[in-house]
């Protein structure tokens, strides 16, 4: 006689001590699921009530989830004096459980549930002698209200009722020079006898956001850049100094990807039997995927089209013009602050002793062929050879090369014709104006003040998060 379990539709109109609502997860609390669809009785009423024809697509979601919602609002409203709602949030399982969007809702962030401000009021006062009790402090005196824009603020009022979120709370009391002088004593008091507790993230010295500038010194670099560097750096010089210490496994994958394309085309070009090349580089393809084995089919492939047609078009560019080198080492001074160093990918020669730059792409998509006479990496290279000279190993400082230009290689591109964005060769006034803006980008690197330049990437950037110029990376620099 002491635990009921039912539905909510079965609560309707009813009242306990304590309620538990158990398994609000999306997925079944929303379900949004189609229902009745067997027989179509949904298509029915809608015929029925609004004269609408069955073959018309209607989408009942919206009143599904209404009714969702109003079945929540029963459950989480029947309580006399104690609500659990539980939920499992793991992103990462087999099966990725997320809490449903009606607790969040629920805490005061979304729709206004009638009663909600009562029952927060309920809730705010038990926090505040509750979560205090169970951690052994004193319950604190009664909070002090301060009147802030004619808001009332709640020291106190955290919207999770676990330690980290209280911990977070008492410290932003501390840090917030808004907050009155007893509210910010009281939480001090608190957090000292939290972090006397080995209690984490108490203590200041674990308060890991900097508040001022831990160091003004510059970042060692050589003040060599390589030709993606400097594309990465007139993009957005904080992207290209800090992107890589973001994970990314998506990005590994799809660097992998690149490099043994990379190592299958110079294997080509050093004389390598095709075949076996092929052989090789796609057995390693297939160890790096993990995904699922219709897929895998797929993506293998594409990467074997990918390389048939690499090895395509590196014969047909061998018609006409003689293979110079692959994977050529460049180290050329091209002014006094800039060093210009990589690896080429292939480097061609035409009858007249002029050097073709050739870049392969492993993307899906070229991009417009406009874009390729202002194609910041080729430029660079012809920049290198301009002051360069080629001894049939590397590109070392010189006197320069007679040059035709350079091309991109897209063999990923699924068009018919294998995909080229060709820059025709650079007259001297051009590199120079080019070469006008790398100074600047050694300093960009070497920093300690390094520019967030937002452009067209933003929104998939890996550090936006923690960018000063975007919203949600604010609170780093206004912490
Ligand atoms: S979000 Fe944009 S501006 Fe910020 S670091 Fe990333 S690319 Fe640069």
């Amino acid at each position: 006689q002491a635990v009921e379990i039912l539905t909510a539709h079965g609560a309707v109109g009813r009242e306990w001590d304590t309620v538990i609502v158990a398994g609000a997860q999306e997925g079944s609390w929303p379900s949004l699921g189609e229902t009745g669809s067997i027989f179509g009785q949904e298509d029915l009423i809608d015929l029925l009530d609004h004269d609408i024809d069955p073959d018309t697509p209607v989408s009942h979601v919206a009143s599904r989830l209404a009714e969702e919602r109003r079945l929540f609002h029963v459950a989480t409203t029947r309580h006399r004096q104690r609500l659990l709602i539980a939920a499992v949030e793991n992103p990462e399982g087999d099966t990725v459980s997320e809490p449903s969007r009606f607790i969040s809702e629920f805490a005061g962030r979304g729709v206004d549930v009638p009663g909600q401000a009562a029952r927060r009021q309920a809730k705010r006062a038990l926090r505040r002698t509750q979560l205090p009790r169970e951690l052994g402090l004193d319950v604190p005196e009664p909070a002090p209200v301060s009147l802030r824009d004619g808001l009332e603020v709640d020291p106190l009022d955290v919207a999770v009722l676990s330690v980290p979120a209280f911990v977070a709370q008492l410290r932003r009391v501390v840090t917030n020079p808004e907050s009155g002088e007893v509210e910010r004593k009281q939480a001090a008091r608190q957090l000292a006898r939290l972090a006397a507790a080995d209690i984490p993230g108490a203590h200041p010295e674990q308060w890991w956001s900097a508040r001022s500038v831990a160091a003004e010194l510059p970042l060692h670099t050589n003040g060599s850049l390589s030709p993606s560097r400097v594309e990465a750096l007139l993009n957005c010089p904080l992207k290209a100094v800090l992107g890589n210490v973001a994970e990314d496994p998506s990005t590994e994958e799809h660097l992998l990807r690149g490099t043994l394309a990379h190592a299958f085309f110079e294997a080509l070009g050093r004389g390598m039997d095709a075949e076996k090349a092929k052989l090789l580089v796609m057995e390693a393809f297939e160890r790096i995927q993990d995904v699922p084995q219709w897929q895998l089919r797929f993506k293998l492939d594409e990467f074997s089209t990918l390389l048939d047609r690499a090895r395509e078009w590196a014969r047909q560019s061998e018609v006409n013009q003689e293979l110079a080198g692959v994977e050529i080492p460049v180290g050329v001074r091209v002014s006094e602050e800039v060093r210009i160093g990589g690896y080429m990918d292939r480097l061609l020669r035409d009858e007249e002793g002029n050097y073709l730059v050739v870049d392969l792409k492993t993307g899906r998509s070229t991009p417009a062929k406009k874009e390729g006479e202002d194609h910041v990496q080729l430029m660079t290279y012809q920049l290198a050879l301009a002051h360069g000279a080629f001894d049939g190993h590397q590109v070392y400082d010189g006197e320069g090369m007679p040059r035709q230009g350079g091309v991109l290689v897209y063999p990923g591109v699924t068009t018919k014709k294998i995909g080229e964005i060709w820059q025709s060769d650079k007259s001297p006034e051009a590199l120079e104006e080019f070469a006008a803006l790398l100074p600047p980008l050694v300093e960009e690197m070497r920093g300690p003040r390094i520019t967030a330049r937002t452009n067209k990437d933003c929104d998939k950037c890996p550090i936006r998060s923690i960018c000063p110029v975007q919203e949600e990376g604010r609170m780093t620099t206004d912490a």
